[in-house]
């Protein structure tokens, strides 16, 4: 079975609680401490199996194969990437099956995270999931007061549209983010911008 760890918990001592998100499910397993097991990080892409027993209700965690991206390495884009699938634990913890869609989107971003800027690979995303999940706001109405928006636009939490003085923030250019959200693509997105969105993003998806 392969899947991104999303979320570790410490359990007690050295044992971890693992929350890997797989192609069917966000898989709960536990990791015994060993000197032997090789070290796991949020972030990674693991092959493993589960093992159930008797004893405990969750299956517990071995063979344990890292999968790993050569941008695993590199320090800064891992930072990003670890902060940027963290967001998966929390949206999709209480939902009992998921669709191959979740394993596939981060599949497309960590194929490109080496090469392009993580931050507008995880925008790209995100507006791909805003579609799948069919949350995405194309109609250019403030969500605070649902009349029809100007020339600037704020993107807020969820990427809902708002008025800048509705919801108190600077806005942007509205060409930007109607060409973000119908075409998917935040190349033409300047850098502030990039790093506004990105932090709207981190407020969860
Ligand atoms: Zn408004």
């Amino acid at each position: 079975m392969q899947g991104y760890i999303v979320h570790i918990t410490k359990a007690k001592e050295e044992d971890l609680i693992v929350h890997i998100l797989t192609e069917t499910k966000l898989k709960t397993a536990y990791r015994f401490y060993g000197a032997r097991h090789s070290v796991i990080h949020a972030g990674y892409k693991i092959d493993f199996e589960p093992h159930y027993s008797t004893k405990s209700s969750l299956p517990q965690l071995r063979e344990v194969l890292h999968l790993g991206h050569r941008w695993n390495a590199s320090r800064e884009r891992m930072l990003l990437w670890q902060r940027f699938i963290a967001l998966f634990y929390p949206h999709l913890k209480d939902i009992e099956s998921l669709e191959t869609f979740y394993l596939e989107l981060l599949d497309w971003c960590a194929v490109r995270w080496e090469k392009q800027n993580p931050k507008r690979i995880a925008l790209e995303a995100y507006v791909k999931l805003l579609a799948h999940e069919g949350r995405l706001h194309e109609d250019f109405r403030c969500f605070v007061c649902d009349l029809p928006l100007g020339e600037k636009v704020v993107l807020s939490r969820g990427f809902l549209l708002a008025h800048p003085a509705c919801v108190y923030q600077e806005g942007m250019p509205r060409p930007r983010v109607e060409h973000l959200l119908s075409e998917g693509s935040a190349l033409h997105l300047d850098d502030a911008h990039v790093e506004l969105l990105w932090r709207t993003l981190l407020e969860g998806l």
